[in-house]
């Protein structure tokens, strides 16, 4: 896993962003949901594994609901650090605009292994294009799962899916994100500032 793409993207001069190393301590797999409004309002889910945050773009946010399924399309690894990262990306830097903290917590494989190897498994599920996992955030709790779509054309090599399984977390009801996010967050006020 490599963070040159990253540092490739963004100028550390000018962004606040962490330029970041590889973690390599242990600890408990963490993920992130950061909201993040660039030229388009999207979100954007990170899973740690082996030191860095594999990513996913989610333009509609995710859902508890089983039957959305929700278009997520992988980006470059971003660093362990940027768990943490949340402020304004000046304006003609890469993905300029504000990003927020919309969930976060700790998550591993899905199995009832209770001594399965959950970075190994993550890792085959990862290749496989069919990563399955358990969220315990503050929003988003319980299985998860991220499948790859296969297309023939080897145009966009990039398209998931971001599922959520049924379980005691999962609803029925309509799920907007964008209902799950504070009044005043520092996006909403920029948005209602500009008269939107
Ligand atoms: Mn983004």
């Amino acid at each position: 896993m490599s963070l040159s793409l990253y540092k490739k993207k963004r100028n550390f001069k000018e962004t606040a962003e962490p330029a970041g190393k590889v973690k390599t301590q242990k600890s408990k797999l963490i993920f992130v949901v950061q909201r993040h409004k660039a030229s388009h309002l999207h979100y954007d889910f990170r899973l740690e594994l082996n030191g860095v945050l594999k990513s996913w773009a989610i333009p509609k946010g995710p859902s508890l609901n089983p039957e959305d399924k929700r278009l997520a399309m992988m980006v470059e690894d971003h660093p362990y650090d940027y768990k943490d990262f949340k402020g304004v990306i000046p304006e003609g830097n890469y993905g300029a605009g504000i990003v927020e903290i919309w969930d976060k917590g700790t998550y591993g494989a899905l199995t009832k292994d209770k001594n399965a190897d959950d970075e190994k498994l993550l890792k085959t599920g990862l290749k496989a294009g069919n990563l399955k996992f358990v969220l315990k955030g503050k929003k988003l709790k319980g299985e998860f799962a991220l499948v790859k779509i296969k297309n023939n054309y080897g145009e966009k090599d990039n398209v998931w899916l971001l599922i959520k399984h049924r379980d005691e977390f999962a609803t029925n009801e309509k799920y907007d994100s964008e209902k799950e996010t504070p009044v005043n967050s520092p996006i909403n006020k920029s948005l209602a500032g500009r008269g939107k």
